[in-house]
């Protein structure tokens, strides 16, 4: 049985490392960049700064993801305890936003607090995420911080997102807890599934992935892009002509476009994958000399002063992600920017954009600006999955065509799934299709909602 897995990213590594571990040795991996990790690799600069495709950090949900980490890095990784602050009202709010809002300035408290004791509409009747925005947060949180925030992030209007996808991703309000945290000027950070995180000592979160990838290698074709699939033959052609033929095909790239590159697929199919909507993100990279000392993890910036949606205080999280063997310190900020045809964005001057908005949100001072001694831009077409009211109707159109020809896309973007769209769950959605292709098992990650 000839399996044959498109990109080289988590999920489909996931697969390869199962069936590896499983002893199948009629499987390929074909990956169109010069190396493995997708949205999850990293890079060296020139300066000696590594890079993140934005800010990543490990939490994982699976002891199988975990112990397949840890063989992968050897022990040399750093345990961090999250902390993360929304940048507001020119202060630092602790996040969750909505349980710290004792840091707003009176008026704005007040207006967030009434919003939460005057509640609009039952989450659950939400036909959006905008009105179940309303429903749970208040028209003060959601005014100050909800809708700017997600609609940074996401570049889409909000009343076009589904809330199924919600709960592990956003915290819920406890309007008690809240009313404790302002009399007690008490600080409530402890929210989320990602309070701890790991990160690789070397090499960035790709070091992750090129250590999963390591024992693959000789399987793993570099430098081979997939252009078209003939569902029908099944066979795959490859940019430099070679055709490759498979009984099962799990599919890791973005499925609008691999649905664009198939023949012999119904029309309803290719309609359907019109509704797939996606925003792209502007990774800027910039590296300082000089030492700073902010135990911050990450930054959300729901104001229109900067581009950027989030700042990743990088030099925090190992030592190596700045350059080494000198006497001089440096540090590094990664800021993400979304880009969308509703949120458009010029990457020929989002850093200059980049470096006026670390000015106005106050983590440059005009005298860093002197310091920058790097500056690495990287353009990331595909980003966010964006769970769209016509998301689940288009993906159950898709996939069972695509899995009644032998085709299982799976991953970040082949699922099309944010909810279970990070690298635990795309590495898993990679492993648990391996034991449904063999075994019949039932795949957990890809069909569940959190
Ligand atoms: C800004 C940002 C921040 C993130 N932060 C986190 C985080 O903190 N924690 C976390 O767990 N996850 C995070 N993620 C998610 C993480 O990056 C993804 O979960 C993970 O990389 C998805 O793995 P994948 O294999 O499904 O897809 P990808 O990583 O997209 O890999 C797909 C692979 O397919 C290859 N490919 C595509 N088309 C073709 C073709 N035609 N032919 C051959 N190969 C092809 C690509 O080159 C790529 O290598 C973040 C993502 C982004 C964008």
């Amino acid at each position: 049985m000839k399996i044959l897995i498109l990109g080289a990213g988590p999920c489909g590594l996931g697969a390869a490392h199962r069936l590896n571990e499983l002893g199948h040795s009629t499987w390929r991996i074909i990956e169109k960049n010069s190396h493995v990790g997708g949205l999850s690799a990293s890079f060296l600069d020139d300066a000696g700064f590594t890079w993140d495709m934005g800010g990543h950090v490990l939490f994982s949900h699976y002891d199988y993801f975990d112990r397949v980490v840890a063989a992968a890095l050897g022990g040399e990784w750093h345990e961090h305890q999250r902390e993360s602050w929304v940048r507001i009202f020119q202060r630092w709010v602790p996040y969750p936003f909505q349980n710290n809002v004792r840091y707003l300035p009176d008026a704005v408290l007040k207006e967030c607090v009434e919003g939460l004791r005057d509640l609009s509409g039952i989450p659950a009747d939400a036909a959006n995420f905008r009105e179940w925005m309303d429903a749970v947060f208040g028209r003060g949180i959601v005014k100050h911080f909800m809708e700017p925030y997600n609609r940074k992030v996401w570049g889409v209007p909000l009343e076009s997102m589904d809330k199924g996808w919600i709960s592990e991703r956003v915290s819920m309000v406890d309007l008690n807890r809240i009313s404790k945290n302002i009399a007690e000027q008490r600080d409530d950070l402890s929210w989320g599934p990602n309070n701890r995180f790991k990160f690789p000592k070397q090499g960035g979160t790709g070091a992750i992935f090129e250590g999963i990838a390591r024992p693959l290698m000789a399987r793993i074709d570099l430098k081979r892009k997939m252009v078209r699939v003939d569902l029908e033959q099944k066979e795959v052609l490859l940019a430099d002509g070679e055709r490759v033929g498979y009984d099962f095909l799990i599919n890791s790239s973005p499925l609008d476009l691999f649905v664009r590159s198939s023949v012999f697929l119904p029309d309803v199919v290719r309609v359907a994958a019109d509704d797939l909507v996606h925003n792209g993100g502007l990774m800027a990279g910039i590296g300082l000399a000089g030492k700073r000392i902010d135990p911050k993890c990450w930054m959300y910036f729901p104001e229109s002063d900067s581009p950027f949606y989030r700042v990743t205080n990088f030099f925090n999280y190992a030592a190596a992600n700045v350059p080494q063997g000198t006497n001089d310190e440096y540090f590094s900020l990664i800021c993400e920017t979304t880009f969308s045809p509703h949120s458009p964005r010029n990457s020929a001057t989002i850093m200059a954009e980049t470096v006026e908005g670390l000015i106005a949100s106050g983590l440059l001072t005009e005298r860093e600006r002197e310091r920058i001694v790097s500056k690495w831009l990287l353009e990331v077409p595909y980003s966010y999955p964006v769970p769209t009211l016509g998301r689940d109707r288009a993906l159950g159109i898709i996939q069972p065509y695509l899995e009644s020809r032998g085709v299982y896309s799976r991953g970040r973007f082949g699922a099309w799934k944010y909810e279970v769209g990070n690298m635990d769950h795309s590495f898993m959605q990679g492993v648990e299709v391996i034991d449904r292709i063999l075994y019949g098992a039932r795949e957990n990650t890809v069909g569940r909602r959190e």
